[in-house]
């Protein structure tokens, strides 16, 4: 069976070891199953991304050993795919426009009888008086698009976390700088892309929900399969962060150390084999539970 996978960094400065253990492993799935791997550049927001970081990324990407097949696609170039994905969600009204400040969600409690995760949007704007919204508009605060999910619940196997059941709450499509938002932008194009299974870091493990619930909405093919894999940490214990000290590949260069050796001991920390054959999935599945 095909498996079809990739890896998709958003090129808002360098990517830590972490995020290289992560893309190797993507690698690796996909070929222990002799799929295609893509690799998608994820610089939907226009005030975070840099085309330099682009070029760091990718480089340090190759030299530790990860390549791709076909030329990455850039999400800063598809706005209007994403524009046209979200026409039938506007006409069949899945949609509306949330005038919220991050600091009023943040104080607001979200209803007693509707059971979301923390940090989910509690619905404040889905049901506004027509005279309400008149004085939002009036004004002046830009409204962001959200999904009418009302906490749908979505059902989905994991390779590693089991069976997970996401709860999806009103999130953000287009935000309320016309910036289409990440779960719109990766479900279009994980479905332009054919991508069958998604393998990333285990903090996205919340996302999933809401893009299998997306999918379905715009009716467009999903990933099958999932692996979110462990995130690194530092000694600490605490994920990897700038603090931890030299945390970069080109950090770690600086300090003497060979792209090849920084990749033996990014796969020996998840307990496999720093050079030589690709592992099976049976000895990916076994290192990362
Ligand atoms: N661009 C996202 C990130 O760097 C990952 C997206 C994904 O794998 O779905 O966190």
């Amino acid at each position: 069976m095909s498996a079809d996978g990739r890896y998709a960094p958003s090129p808002t400065g360098e990517l830590h070891l972490g995020n290289l253990r992560t893309a190797l492993l993507a690698q690796f799935f996909a070929r222990a199953q002799r799929s295609r791997f893509l690799l998608r550049v994820d610089d939907l927001d226009p005030e975070r991304s840099r085309p330099d970081w682009v070029e760091r990324q990718l480089g340090d990407l190759r030299a530790i050993g990860v390549d791709w097949d076909e030329d990455p696609i850039f999400q800063s170039r598809r706005a209007h795919i994403y524009g046209e994905a979200l026409g039938p969600l506007i006409a069949g009204d899945s949609v509306y426009e949330c005038y919220c400040t991050r600091a009023e969600i943040r104080s607001a409690v979200s209803a007693p009888h509707v059971d979301l995760p923390e940090g989910a949007y509690p619905g404040t704007c889905r049901d506004l008086s027509v005279e309400r919204r008149r004085e939002l508009v009036a004004s002046g605060r830009p409204p962001a698009l959200r999904v009418r999910a009302e906490a749908a619940t979505v059902g989905f196997e994991d390779r590693i976390h089991g069976t997970v059941t996401g709860v999806v709450d009103d999130f953000v499509v287009r935000r309320n700088d016309g910036v289409h938002a990440y779960n719109l932008a990766t479900v279009v194009d994980d479905a332009e892309q054919g991508i069958e299974e998604v393998v990333r870091g285990d903090d996205l493990l919340g996302s999933t929900g809401r893009q299998l619930w997306l999918a379905r909405t715009l009716e467009v093919r999903a990933p099958t399969s999932f692996a979110h894999v462990p995130l690194m940490l530092g000694p600490d214990g605490e994920r990897l962060a700038k603090r931890h000290g030299a945390v970069t590949l080109g950090e770690r260069l600086a300090g003497g150390d060979s792209a090849d050796q920084v990749r033996a001991e990014l796969l020996a920390s998840v307990g496999l084999p720093g050079a030589g054959e690709i592992p099976t999935i049976d000895e990916l599945l076994e290192a990362l539970r």
